[in-house]
């Protein structure tokens, strides 16, 4: 995405190049990207989705600032298509009722999409992530560098995966359910944080979120001279639930197709030319969506799969055909002799994990750091509160000592 979208490299707080898997029974499984021109990128986004509007903006296009309420779509949704919104361009906490008649409408406007319900786009199955923004000590973050880890378990996740990623100055830690496990979330959140407790000793929680994902796109994604992108038309991947880049590459495919019908800007697109965009969407991207969906069935569905899945992460060809379909967005052809060997690895592994998983599963503590390391953090942190006390300050660095010990009670 970076490269293809000329993103500049400040837009990217960190670039990750290890990535760790643990598995049921934490088992460790590193996995090291030697490339120095290839990484996964972290960024807020907050920081990347400003820099997009602002050169939209800069190339041409008008910025509102505003929620739209409802769409008026015609006659069979045919148009004429008029968006009410409320525009807060001047600043007012109200919003100021708008009308804005167009051509034709892009609704790139996330799993809740007011479009997608605008244009009776169906509905698609979701789940939910769920993540904690954790600040940790300086010192403490240099640990997540440019480390990832992946946590699987029923514990922390029946249905996909719990994570730690690093951003600018803090860790994302998380959890993604199905929407059925919903109310399981509060005690998956708990594990992940107990599982990567000794990581995240002094962390002070900054900000809480939650979001649907789309499980698989909508029935419709084009009515009338109406079409959906990214999360609207429920483009996220299975097995890693990943939607920026797609969401990104939706929009750009749907306008590169409505530029070229409107030939020039002379005619205004069809439903069959706005439909052009899903045919080409589908051919691309259609096989990494159904070789994911078929490994998150696989390997996502109990703690024995789990266990073979890490073990699996270990092999390099492993290692190399998933990164690369996870770099390049492709699904890389194995040879013949690739492919047998793969089945054989997946079957041996997956017999292996029934042995490995832990029957009547317990989260186990990570294994990454020693007690008597942790010890002496906590130690170090009591002082700088008590010697903090003893000066009679109250100070910010206090209040901040204070929620930590509050943050790490809570873990
Ligand atoms: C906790 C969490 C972690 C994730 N981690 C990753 C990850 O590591 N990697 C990855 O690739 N994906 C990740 N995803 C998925 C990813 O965030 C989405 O797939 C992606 O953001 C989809 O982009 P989008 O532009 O389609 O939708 P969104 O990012 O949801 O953007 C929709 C935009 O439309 C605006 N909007 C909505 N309704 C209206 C309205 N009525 N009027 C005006 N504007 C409106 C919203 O304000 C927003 O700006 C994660 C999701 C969550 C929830």
């Amino acid at each position: 995405m970076v490269s293809e979208f000329e993103l500049p490299e400040d837009i990217i707080d960190r670039k990750v190049r290890n990535m760790k898997m643990i598995s049921p029974s934490n088992r460790e499984v590193d996995i090291h990207l030697e490339n120095r021109n290839e990484y996964i990128g972290m960024c807020r986004r907050e920081v990347l989705d400003s820099f997009l509007r602002n050169r939209a903006a800069s190339l041409g296009a008008t910025l509102i600032n505003g929620l739209v309420q409802n769409i008026d779509t015609g006659v069979n949704r045919q148009g004429p298509y008029v968006l009410n919104y409320s525009d807060y361009s001047s600043g007012s906490l109200t919003g100021e009722l708008k009308s804005l008649e167009v051509d034709l409408i892009i609704g790139a406007d996330g799993a809740n999409s007011r479009v997608a319900k605008a244009m009776d786009a169906g509905d698609y199955n979701m789940a939910i992530a769920f993540q904690e923004r954790i600040r940790l000590p300086q010192e403490e973050m240099s640990y997540y560098e440019d480390l990832a880890e992946m946590y699987v378990g029923s514990d922390v996740s029946p249905d996909f995966y719990a994570w730690v990623f690093p951003k600018y100055d803090h860790v994302a830690v998380g959890t993604g359910t199905m929407q059925k496990n919903q109310s399981l979330i509060k005690g998956l959140q708990k594990a992940i944080r107990t599982r990567a407790s000794k990581r995240l000793l002094l962390g002070e929680v900054i900000k809480v979120e939650a979001h649907p994902i789309p499980e698989h796109p909508r029935p419709r994604r084009v009515v009338g001279r109406m079409a959906l992108v990214g999360d609207a038309a429920g483009y996220v991947t299975k097995s890693s639930g990943e939607g920026i880049y797609f969401a990104a590459k939706s929009g750009r495919m749907c306008a590169e197709q409505v530029v070229e019908s409107s030939v020039q800007g002379q005619r205004i697109p069809s439903e069959a030319d706005l439909k052009k965009y899903l045919k080409k969407w589908d051919k691309t991207y259609g096989p990494t969506y159904k070789v994911l969906e078929i490994l998150q069935n696989i390997f996502y569905s109990n703690d024995p799969a789990r266990e073979a899945f890490v073990e699996m992460c270990s092999d390099m060809d492993v290692q190399r055909l998933t990164f690369d379909s996870y770099l390049y967005k492709r699904v890389v052809a194995m040879n013949p002799w690739q492919q047998l060997k793969l089945t054989f690895r997946t079957l041996a592994s997956i017999l292996r994990g029934q042995a490995l998983a832990p029957s009547g599963y317990e989260p186990i503590n990570s294994v990454v750091r020693s007690e008597q390391e942790m010890n002496h953090l906590l130690e170090q942190s009591l002082q700088e509160r008590a010697s903090l006390n003893k000066s009679g300050q109250r100070s910010e660095s206090e209040a901040t000592a204070q929620e930590k010990a509050r943050v790490l009670s809570r873990t």
